[in-house]
């Protein structure tokens, strides 16, 4: 809780990422949580790993150990066989609770739009995760307009654009948006007058704030507590969208 408001950061990784030789434990994802006031943190693994499964188990033990702090999003390399990547997403699910599948198209190279990627948000719908996609760096298949396709073919799928197209795509990501109710839009790495035009066409409960590194919890969570706007649109922001979206894991 910080200043009044309960805080979701929807975008945060532990362990270790090969393609930056970064590493951040559950520990202190937490102690990073506690200092900044933040409740609950979707943790993802990072895009790059040794293991998925053991990327996944690391998240999974946190996520079983802190309920009440930590919900779990898988992230498979999707040009394993099908099989396996179904399975793995089911395992995340069953065993772990996991509440959302990420897709890196930046690492993964998987285009959202074709219908060859059709399995991953199947395998998402069926284990009823939302997806989180990467959207930004990495074209041209991180363009968030190309999340409009998949949107359309499974509108009961919640889709959320990572950075909201950063500030290069940010006008792409909004109009994905407007123009898809199911697509949301994750604010991370945003600045602030962007984020202003966002909420003019973009309603609060279709927006969420993001970390995705600690470096950066200090101004992402500040950019939105400062924003000029209602208490209740920064309520969505902070948390309730994120609570809505990622089903259940504020129960
Ligand atoms: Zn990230």
């Amino acid at each position: 809780m910080k200043h009044g408001f309960r805080i979701f950061d929807s975008h945060t990784h532990i362990g270790t990422a090969r393609h930056s030789g970064r590493s951040y434990s559950a520990d202190e994802l937490l102690r990073d949580m506690d200092r900044y006031g933040i409740d609950r943190s979707l943790v993802i693994p990072f895009p790059v790993v040794e293991s998925v499964r053991e990327a996944h188990e690391l998240i999974g033990r946190a996520v079983l150990a802190h309920p009440d702090r930590l919900s779990g999003s898988a992230c498979i390399h999707p040009y394993i066989p099908e099989p396996e990547f179904r399975d793995e997403v089911r395992r995340c699910r069953e065993v772990y609770g996991f509440r959302a599948l990420k897709l890196q198209p930046q690492y993964h190279g998987l285009n959202p739009f074709s219908k060859a990627s059709n399995f991953l948000f199947e395998a998402a719908l069926e284990n009823k995760m939302a997806v989180v996609c990467h959207t930004g760096s990495g074209l041209p298949f991180s363009l968030p307009s190309l999340l409009m396709m998949p949107a359309r073919r499974y509108p009961e799928l919640t889709i959320i654009a990572a950075h909201c197209g950063g500030a290069m795509f940010v006008h792409d990501a909004m109009l994905a948006a407007v123009f898809c109710p199911n697509i949301v839009l994750e604010l991370s790495s945003l600045m602030p007058n962007s984020v202003l035009e966002v909420l003019a066409e973009v309603p609060a409960d279709r927006l969420m704030i993001g970390s995705d590194l600690p470096e950066n919890l200090d101004v992402e969570m500040g950019k939105i507590l400062t924003l000029p706007v209602a208490d209740e649109q920064k309520k969505w922001i902070l948390g309730a969208t994120a609570c809505r979206v990622f089903d259940g894991a504020c129960a």
